[in-house]
Parts: C-alpha cells; sequence; structure tokens
C-alpha cells in the first residue's frame, strides 16, 4: 500500500519514546511494568483505575524531567516484540532489558540483547531486584560485559540502574535514562495530519464489540475518524485510555483502545486513517483478498524451502532450530556452528538441543515454535516420524556436520528457495490504439502466437525494448468482458497505470510458477 505521505520537516514536534521491556523469565519484566503503571500513569477522570490495554503511557511527575512522557507496551516478553517485527511493525524506540541481580544474564537476556541489536534499538539495562539480600549487580555487570557489553559504570556505552520493581527504588532515574536515550533519537512527529500506527492488541469484548488497542505513530487519531486496520475498517465510535477515560483524539505516541471495528486486526498490522469509507473499503476488501490467497498458498512451518520464500517476501527474521545428536559433543559441535550462521538479517535460535532420538515432545516443540528438527547421527521414533508427516514439520538428518552447516547455509540464503520459472503464454500486437478521456488507452490487438489470458501478467516491448511490465485492467472481445483470448483472434485491451501504448508495439502475455526442488 503506498497510502502513507512523508511530512514536511517544519511540521514536526518531538514525540514522547515508546519502551519494550524485556528479559529473562522471573527477572521482574511484569512487576517493573505494573509497578510504572501503578505510580505513574495519571489517574483519570474516570476513577483511576488503570486496565490492561496492552500499552499505556505515563508522565513524568518529577525531577528535570517533570512533563515528560513515554509510552510503554504491556506486553513483556519477546514474542510480541518478535511477532510485531516479523509483520514489519517498528514500534519501539528503546528496550529496557530487565536482568534480576541475584541471578545471571540468562539465555533470555541474551535473546533480549540480540532482538534489540538486530532491530537497531538502543537498549537500557535495568539491574533488578536490588533490594534482595544476595543482590550482586557487580556480577551483573561484569556478566554483560562478558557478553561484549560495556555497562557506563564501567566505561561502557550502555546504561545502566539498579532497581527494585518491588521496593520502588530507582525506577525515577531508570525512566530518566530511557529518556535520555530518547533524546539522542530525536524522535518527531506531525500531530497535524491524518493519523497512522501500529495495532498492539484487539479481542471481542462482551457488550462493547471488538475493542483494539492502537498506538498512535503519527497524527492525532479522532473520534469520527474512518479507521483502516488490516482487513478491517470502521468509524472510530468511541477511544479510551489506559486510565479508562474516554478520549475525543489521542495524539503521536498515544496507546488507545478503539472501539468501532467490525473485527479484530492482528498485532503488528498497521493503521491507517482513511478520507472515506469508500476508500478504506476498497483497500479492506483488496487486503481480504491478499490474505486468503496467501492463507491459501502460505505453508504452515518453516521448512528449508520455505525460508526462501519467506525471505522473498522480506518475512524471515529468525530460523529456529532444535539439534538433537548421538553424543554431547557432536549436539555442542553442530549448534556452535548453526549459531555462527547468524546474520546481521537472520538470527539463528537453537530452542531445543539434546542427545537421543528425535522424539515427539521434539516435534510438538518444532511445531509450535515454528522449527526444523536438525538430527546428526540420530533417528526419530515412529511416533514423531508419524507426528512430523502429518503437521509437516521438517527434520533433517545428517552424518556429517559439514553437510548439515553447509544445506542450512544455503537454505539461509535462499538457495533453496523453490524457484521461480516463467513461460510466455502468447504474444499480441497492437494494431490500433483509441484514447478514450476518463477511461485510457485502449488498445486493439490481434493475437499472433499462444494466447492472452487476463489475469497473466504482461510485457510491453517497443522495438526490442521492454517498456513496461504489468497487470491487464481490460480485455474485451466486442463488447464483452473476457478472461482470453485465442491465437489469430482480435481483441481490445488497457493495462493497469500505463497508458503509452502506441502501433506496432508488442505485449508478451507470461505465467509464472513455482517448480518443487529436490532436497
Ligand atoms: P517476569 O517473569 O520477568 O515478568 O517476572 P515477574 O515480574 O513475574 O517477577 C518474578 C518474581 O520476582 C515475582 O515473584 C516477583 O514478585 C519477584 N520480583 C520482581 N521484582 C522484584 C524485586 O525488585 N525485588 C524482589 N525482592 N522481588 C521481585
Amino acid at each position: 500500500d503506498t497510502i502513507e505521505k512523508e511530512d514536511a520537516e517544519e511540521d514536526l514536534l518531538p514525540r514522547a519514546p515508546i519502551v519494550t521491556i524485556m528479559g529473562h523469565v522471573d527477572h521482574g519484566k511484569t512487576s517493573l511494568l505494573d509497578y510504572i503503571r501503578r505510580t505513574k500513569v495519571a489517574s483519570g477522570e474516570a476513577g483511576g483505575i488503570t486496565q490492561h490495554i496492552g500499552a499505556y503511557d505515563v508522565e513524568i511527575n518529577e525531577g528535570p524531567n517533570k512533563g515528560k512522557k513515554i509510552a510503554f507496551l504491556d506486553t513483556p516478553g519477546h514474542e510480541a516484540f518478535t511477532a510485531m517485527r516479523a509483520r514489519g511493525a517498528k514500534i519501539t524506540d528503546v528496550v529496557i532489558v530487565v536482568v534480576a541481580a541475584d541471578d545471571s544474564v540468562m539465555p533470555q537476556t541474551r535473546e533480549a540483547i540480540n532482538h534489540a541489536k538486530n532491530a537497531g534499538v538502543p537498549i537500557v539495562f535495568a539491574i533488578n531486584k536490588i533490594d534482595k539480600p544476595g543482590a550482586n549487580p557487580e556480577k551483573i555487570r561484569e556478566d554483560l560485559s562478558k557478553e561484549n557489553i560495556l555497562v557506563e559504570s564501567w566505561g561502557g556505552k550502555y546504561q545502566e540502574q539498579e532497581v527494585s520493581a518491588k521496593k520502588g527504588i530507582g525506577i525515577n532515574e531508570l525512566l530518566d535514562k530511557v529518556l535520555l536515550e530518547a533524546e539522542l533519537l530525536e524522535l518527531k512527529a506531525n500531530p497535524d495530519r491524518t493519523s497512522v500506527g501500529t495495532v498492539v492488541e484487539a479481542s471481542l469484548d462482551k457488550g462493547r464489540g471488538y475493542v483494539t488497542t492502537v498506538l498512535v505513530q503519527n497524527g492525532t487519531l479522532k473520534v469520527g475518524d474512518v479507521i483502516l486496520a488490516g482487513q478491517y475498517f470502521g468509524r472510530v465510535k468511541a477511544m479510551v485510555n489506559a486510565t479508562g477515560a474516554r478520549i475525543k483524539a489521542a495524539g503521536p505516541s498515544t496507546p488507545v483502545q478503539v472501539l468501532g471495528l467490525p473485527g479484530a486486526p492482528q498485532a503488528g498490522d498497521r493503521f491507517n486513517v482513511m478520507d472515506s469509507e469508500r476508500e478504506a473499503r476498497d483497500i479492506a476488501n483488496k487486503r481480504e483478498q491478499i490474505n486468503r490467497e496467501q492463507s491459501i498458498r502460505a505453508k504452515k512451518h518453516i521448512t528449508l524451502e520455505e525460508i526462501g520464500r519467506r525471505k522473498a517476501i522480506g518475512n524471515f527474521h529468525q530460523l529456529n532450530v532444535i539439534v538433537k545428536g548421538d553424543v554431547d559433543g557432536s549436539v555442542e559441535a553442530l549448534s556452535d556452528s548453526l549459531l555462527k550462521l547468524s546474520t546481521e538479517e537472520v538470527q539463528v535460535a537453537i530452542i531445543h538441543k539434546g542427545v537421543g532420538q528425535i522424539s515427539e515432545s521434539d516435534v510438538l516443540l518444532a511445531s509450535t515454535a515454528d522449527a526444523i528438527v536438525i538430527g546428526f547421527q540420530v533417528r526419530p521414533s515412529n511416533n514423531a516420524r508419524r507426528i512430523a508427516d502429518q503437521e509437516e514439520i521438517e527434520i533433517r538428518l545428517y552424518s556429517i556436520i559439514y553437510d548439515a552447516i553447509n544445506e542450512i547455509r544455503d537454505a539461509m540464503e535462499g538457495l533453496l528457495a523453490p524457484k521461480v520459472e516463467e513461460s510466455i503464454v502468447g504474444t499480441i500486437e497492437v494494431r490500433e490504439v483509441f484514447k478514450i478521456s476518463k477511461v485510457g488507452t485502449i488498445a486493439g490487438c490481434y493475437v499472433t502466437d499462444g494466447s492472452i489470458k487476463r489475469n497473466n501478467k504482461v510485457r510491453l516491448v517497443r522495438e526490442g525494448i521492454v517498456l513496461h511490465e504489468g497487470e491487464i485492467q481490460q480485455l474485451k472481445r466486442f463488447k464483452d468482458d473476457v478472461n482470453e483470448v485465442k491465437y489469430g483472434f482480435e481483441c481490445g485491451l488497457s493495462l493497469k497505470g500505463f497508458n503509452d501504448i502506441e502501433i506496432g508495439d508488442t505485449l508478451e502475455s507470461f505465467e509464472v510458477k513455482e517448480v518443487k526442488r529436490k532436497l
């Protein structure tokens, strides 16, 4: 879609940062989000009862940053962040990575750091639980340094803050550091434009119908606006903020619950405000059609072939792998080499590894985590094999580590993608041209080879040079719309978005087919 416009520099005003909290399980993400929500959300007129709507915004009530705002995504964990990123949504400006001071840097801490780094989002570290007797924040700094993360107090570039989400220690300082990080980003938006942003969550609510929490990223969303999100559109009937208060307008970096959509768009879907319901309906219909087509074409799980397909549509950011092997040594060697295949764009994540046959539970994990299973000198159990077949989970078996690495590397580079083959199904010659006002150029043609099909793409060739590639707008025999015109017949046609057709031009109609390759 090209429904979004750029803003002129002079229309841009500073906006609040949008923050996601990540970290290892039990290190205190929820506690931190809850503490900030409880103490910092300005209580609205509606009694000040804050609600979980998937995001909230706070206003700093003391200190040098008094009056400044921060918006938080209220979905702790990495799923929300990765799911949204997988859908192309970029809504986090700063990530807070929580590490418990009585524990260590753990796998999900590393994962959080990697996610943020991958997304190019600055990190502020919250060293949590410093109220606990066993807390050792200095050890966390040391742990982090081993991950190539040097915090400020150790002379590095990453800001860190000791906090207790339970006792409320260090929270103001943490928020100050987030704001400092945000300042460097010079975040700006234009409040005076039609609004755009991202869906954070959506659900069906008894009595209120579908409620959709959106984060306004640019412009101001108002009650009465025609909003389009994913494949749904409707007029904004009412808006409710995180304090439960009804509001009439929401500016940049404001999370707000919207009533009025007839369905639930997905988290990470973009929303746009449209000029008219008609325009919104057109795009919604098109998207619905595309979604339908894609869901028919979409494969359920990742496979080596599927990697290429996802890559081609920019939807491949992480390859989840389960590694099983005959002995510890091979599992470790294989896992290490696989991790080293990670690039800036794509992370390899070993979500599980172990010694022994590939079990039912390995395959089920692969199914829920969208992973491939790699076996080195091991075989799946009968049950595992059966489920893998049913669910189309890819199990790759190897007896040479080098082969495994090479094949996965090729797959990640898209080299194992299904091959796309093109075949020309017909050519036609343009013999007459009619310019009709409001309709455009209609070409009177003669099919000189094969046949021309309405749904195939065409290429316009003039004097041996390809001038245009695109779709057919209309294909007619006399007055009738037709789907195909065969060799030796005349037809009239117009092209989508292209009117520069001349007598003597040739059009070739071509088909694009995926050719399955054998692995
Ligand atoms: P999450 O899994 O990262 O969301 O972690 P939670 O917020 O659920 O916290 C896990 C446990 O640690 C809970 O029992 C919390 O009460 C406790 N906890 C969280 N923050 C602190 C803290 O600052 N101090 C202490 N003593 N306990 C904390």
